[in-house]
């Protein structure tokens, strides 16, 4: 299989090429470890912890992730959450009212809607019957206006994963970049493909610490791609989307991955005791298979059973008006005592 040819510069936004990016005070001088006298940023001089912008390209955190993820710093970028990189992304590489994205429903909600605030298109390619890529007839749909394909891999809602010779036959023959959207990518029993950043120019990989790494209350997204796509993606970033206390305490909680390893194991040993509860309802038809931390099952009627559980003091996402979802709930693994009080509800519903 031949790859192919692909140039970068032919696929970013005219308006981000020619762009000159704001150049922010603390980005002409950046040495912050000296002991210098900093009138450059019209700060409150008093000392209280947070009176200084902080880093706008986060080294520390940074070069921490780097080791976490054996990735290169310059292969690393953070948004303020991963739907602040969705948002980079399709305002990088996307022409508004000319360019498409190509989303693959039943998929995460984000891409549409970023796409539709950016004034960009997607074109929908459904999934099959299994949940599985439509290779063909993703390409197919391709035109030479379709800069990006967002994959979900493991895919929010549905919690499987999709077949590793396929992304990489997408990853060969799309001629755009391809976002692999990994959020779920630690409850997974697939590898990630960030080992695989230099051999695919065209690869993007989106992780967060919202979901295994328990800090969705911070906002840290992380981008992992080419050196020249992190440089171009940078060019138009918010100098300081990444705030001093959320750069603090993640290098702090990462100190202790060991903990947050403990925790992911824990979670798919309830999210197996929680498959085999379900399995035992019976009014559910269907649970699908998860490499998440949450799980999909088809119910008898979604919308009834879902505001059932809401009686019950129980939320969980009904997806029933999704593409292929007809019926479906997705529940997210909580712990062993919220998992026994859904367990117990539903076998009283
Ligand atoms: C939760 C989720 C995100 C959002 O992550 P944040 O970093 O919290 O913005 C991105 N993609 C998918 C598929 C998700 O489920």
């Amino acid at each position: 299989m031949t790859s192919i040819d692909f140039n970068i510069n032919s696929l970013v936004r005219t308006s981000v090429k020619n762009l000159k990016p704001y150049s922010s005070a603390r980005e002409e001088y950046k040495d912050f470890d000296k002991d210098m006298v900093f009138l450059d940023a019209n700060e409150n001089p008093n000392n209280n912890g947070v009176n200084r912008y902080p880093d706008s390209q986060q080294l520390k955190l940074k070069q921490r992730l780097s080791k976490l993820k054996h990735v290169r710093v310059n292969n690393i970028l953070l948004g303020n959450g991963s739907d602040e990189v969705l948002d980079l992304l399709i305002r990088t590489f996307c022409e508004p009212k000319k360019d498409q994205i190509i989303i693959l429903p039943p998929t995460y909600g984000m891409y549409q809607v970023l796409a539709d605030i950016n004034n960009v298109s997607s074109i929908s390619v459904a999934l099959d019957n299994n949940f599985q890529l439509r290779v063909d007839d993703i390409l197919k749909t391709a035109t030479s206006n379709t800069k990006m394909l967002f994959l979900c891999a493991p895919n929010n809602p549905t919690g499987n994963h999709f077949k590793s010779q396929k992304i990489e036959f997408l990853l060969k023959k799309f001629n755009g970049i391809v976002v692999i959207d990994e959020a779920y990518i630690d409850f997974s029993s697939q590898k990630s493909w960030l080992a695989k950043l230099d051999e695919f120019p065209n690869l993007v990989i989106t992780q967060t610490l919202s979901k295994a790494y328990g800090m969705a209350g911070i906002r840290l997204g992380l981008c992992f791609a080419s050196k020249i796509i992190i440089e171009t993606i940078n060019k138009i970033k918010p100098p300081y989307n990444i705030n001093i206390l959320t750069q603090q305490y993640v290098l702090q909680q990462l100190q202790n991955v060991a903990h947050i390893e403990a925790q992911i194991q824990n979670i798919k040993k309830q999210r197996k005791r929680l498959e085999h509860a379900l399995h035992s309802i019976s009014f559910i038809e269907q649970v699908y298979p998860t490499e998440t931390n949450f799980i999909l099952i088809k119910v008898d009627d979604a919308t009834k059973r879902y505001q059932q559980l809401i009686n019950k003091g129980i939320v969980v996402r009904n997806r029933t008006s999704q593409l292929g979802c007809k019926n479906c709930l997705r529940i997210t693994v909580g712990t062993s005592k919220e998992n026994n009080t859904l367990i117990n509800v539903l076998k009283n519903l």
